[in-house]
C-alpha cells in the first residue's frame, strides 16, 4: 500500500464545521451532569458501522481508535448484533458468582481454547481491564502467598487501586491518590526507540534484565518475596512500544528462577489485535495468568482472568466474585466475537496491520517529525518528535489528534507523544489508505503552522 501524495478521498465538510450545531449543544448539556473526564476533542456520536462513524450533525469519521482499542469486530457487526438479540429475548443476567450458566460456560471454553501451549487454564470473568488486573494481583499473592508485584515504567494498568499502583504513565492518574498499595515495586521497560538507563541500543534487554535481578532484587524487593511479575506485550497508553527482542523470554527465565508468577496484561493488545490472538505469542513464551479485556466483548463491558489450572484451583469459594462477572447478554456477544476472531478478525489484523505501518512508515520521508512507527498488526504507534532535538513533541501529537478529528480521521495519542492506530480489526485496506491520506493532511496542516 502506497502512501498517496495527491488526495484521493475527498473531505466533504469544512474544519469549522466540526463540533455542529448539535454536537455543541449535547457537549453543553454533558458538562452540567457529567463529572469531569477530559474529553480530548468534540465528537459526539449518532450512530457508526464497521470502520466509519457519523457525529450528531452528519459528519463522517473513520474510526482508528475503535473505543480505545475495544471494537474488535468494528461497530454493530451484525453477528454480534443477532447475538445479543438471541440472548436478551432468553435472559440476561443471573450472577455468575452465583448461579450457573451456558452463555458463561461457552465464551469460557471459547477463550481456553484459544490459549496456545496445550495447557489447562481457567477463566473468572470481570466488568472490566481494571478488575481483571486486580483479580490477577490477588491470585497471585493467594496462590503464592507472597505479597510484592513488579510493574513497569510506562505501564498502564488500569484506575482501582491495585492496578493503578502498578501504573506508571502519567503523574496525574496518581496525583491525590497515595497512599498506593503497599508491596509495589517498579523496573524499566526495555523501550528500543528511547533505551532506559542509557543503555546502548543493542542491549536494552540485558540492560533492564539486570536492573531487576542486580539493581531491585539485590536491594529494596529481595525475590523469595515477590509474588508476580505485571508487563504488557506491548506497551499501550504508554506509547504503543514493543519491548526489545529477547526481553520477554529473559524475563520468563527470570520469573522461573525465583518461583516469581508472569502475569501478561493482554487488555489491549490481546483479542487479535496484533495479529495474533495473544501479543506474548509473538514472543515465544507462556504466562501464568492473562488479564483480558477491551476487545474481548465487542463494545460490550466484559473483562477476564485466564489462570493456569493449576492456580486457579487454589481460590476456594468465596476467595473472589462480583455480581455481574458472566453476564449472560455480555457472554453471548463474547462468544460470538471470539468466534470472529478466531475466523477472520486475527488474520485480518496480520495482513492489513503491516500495510498500514509500511503506509506511515513511508509518510516519514515527507515529514521528519515522525521520530518513529512501531507496532504490530492493528497496534501502530507512530511517536512525533521535534526534528531538531529528537525530543517527543507533546504538543505537535495533541494538535494532530485534533486537526485530524476535523479532517474526518479518529485517532487518539499515547504516550508522551505518539499517535495510535487501533482501529476495529475488520480494517480493509481501502480504509487503511483513507486512514494515512487523512493523517498526512492533519500532519501537514499542523507542521506547517
Ligand atoms: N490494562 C491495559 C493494558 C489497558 O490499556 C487498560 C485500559 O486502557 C487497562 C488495563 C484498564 O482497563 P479498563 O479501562 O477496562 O479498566
Amino acid at each position: 500500500m502506497a502512501s498517496p501524495s495527491t488526495p484521493k478521498y475527498t473531505i466533504d465538510y469544512m474544519p469549522s464545521d466540526v463540533p455542529g450545531p448539535k454536537a455543541r449543544a449535547l457537549v453543553e448539556r454533558d458538562g452540567r451532569v457529567l463529572a469531569p473526564m477530559g474529553r480530548v476533542y468534540p465528537l459526539v456520536i449518532d450512530h457508526a458501522s464497521g470502520c466509519e462513524v457519523w457525529d450528531v450533525d452528519g459528519h463522517r469519521y473513520l474510526d482508528m481508535c475503535a473505543g480505545i482499542a475495544v471494537l474488535a469486530a468494528g461497530h454493530s457487526h451484525p453477528r454480534l448484533v443477532q447475538a445479543a438479540q438471541d440472548q436478551l429475548t432468553r435472559f440476561t443476567h443471573m450472577a455468575g458468582t452465583d448461579f450457573y450458566n451456558e452463555p458463561m460456560i461457552k465464551a469460557a471454553e471459547k477463550l481456553v481454547s484459544l490459549m496456545p501451549g496445550g495447557q489447562d487454564w481457567q477463566v473468572f470473568f470481570t466488568n472490566s481491564g481494571t478488575e481483571a488486573i486486580e483479580a490477577c494481583i490477588k491470585l497471585a499473592r493467594y496462590a503464592t502467598g507472597r505479597q510484592n508485584i513488579i510493574g513497569f515504567y510506562g505501564g498502564f494498568h488500569g484506575r482501582t487501586y491495585g492496578s493503578l499502583t502498578l501504573t506508571a504513565s502519567k503523574p496525574r492518574q496518581r496525583i491525590g491518590f497515595f497512599p498506593m498499595l503497599p508491596g509495589s515495586f517498579h523496573a524499566f521497560y526495555p523501550n528500543p526507540y528511547r533505551p532506559p538507563l542509557g543503555s546502548p541500543a543493542d542491549r536494552v534487554a540485558e540492560t533492564c534484565l539486570s536492573f531487576i535481578e542486580q539493581t531491585l532484587f539485590t536491594t529494596t524487593c529481595p525475590p523469595e518475596e515477590v509474588a508476580a511479575i505485571v508487563i504488557e506485550p506491548i506497551q499501550g497508553e504508554g506509547g504503543y512500544v514493543v519491548p526489545a527482542p529477547g526481553f520477554m523470554q529473559g524475563l520468563r527465565e527470570l520469573c522461573d528462577r525465583h518461583g516469581i508468577l508472569l502475569i501478561c496484561d493482554e487488555v489491549q493488545s490481546g483479542v487479535g489485535r496484533t495479529g495474533k490472538m495473544w501479543g506474548f505469542e509473538h514472543e515465544g513464551i507462556m504466562p501464568d495468568i492473562v488479564a483480558s479485556a477491551k476487545g474481548l466483548g465487542g463494545g460490550l463491558p466484559i473483562g477476564a482472568m485466564i489462570a493456569r489450572e493449576e492456580l486457579a484451583r487454589k481460590w476456594q469459594p468465596g476467595s473472589h466474585g462480583n455480581t455481574y462477572g458472566g453476564n449472560g447478554l455480555i457472554c453471548a456477544v463474547t462468544h460470538e466475537l471470539l468466534c470472529l476472531v478466531e475466523e477472520e478478525l486475527t488474520a485480518n489484523a496480520a495482513a492489513v496491520g503491516p500495510q498500514l505501518k509500511a503506509a506511515l512508515e513511508d509518510l516519514q520521508s515527507r515529514f521528519p517529525q515522525i521520530g518513529s512507527v512501531r507496532g504490530r498488526g492493528l497496534m501502530i504507534g507512530v511517536e512525533l518528535i521535534d526534528p531538531a532535538s529528537g525530543e517527543g513533541d507533546h504538543d505537535l501529537a495533541d494538535a494532530v489528534m485534533e486537526e485530524a478529528f476535523r479532517k474526518g480521521l479518529l485517532v487518539l495519542t499515547c504516550g508522551h507523544s505518539t499517535i495510535r492506530f487501533c482501529p476495529p480489526l475488520t480494517l480493509t485496506v481501502e480504509q487503511a489508505e483513507e486512514a494515512v491520506e487523512r493523517f498526512a493532511l492533519a500532519l501537514e496542516a499542523c507542521v506547517a503552522k
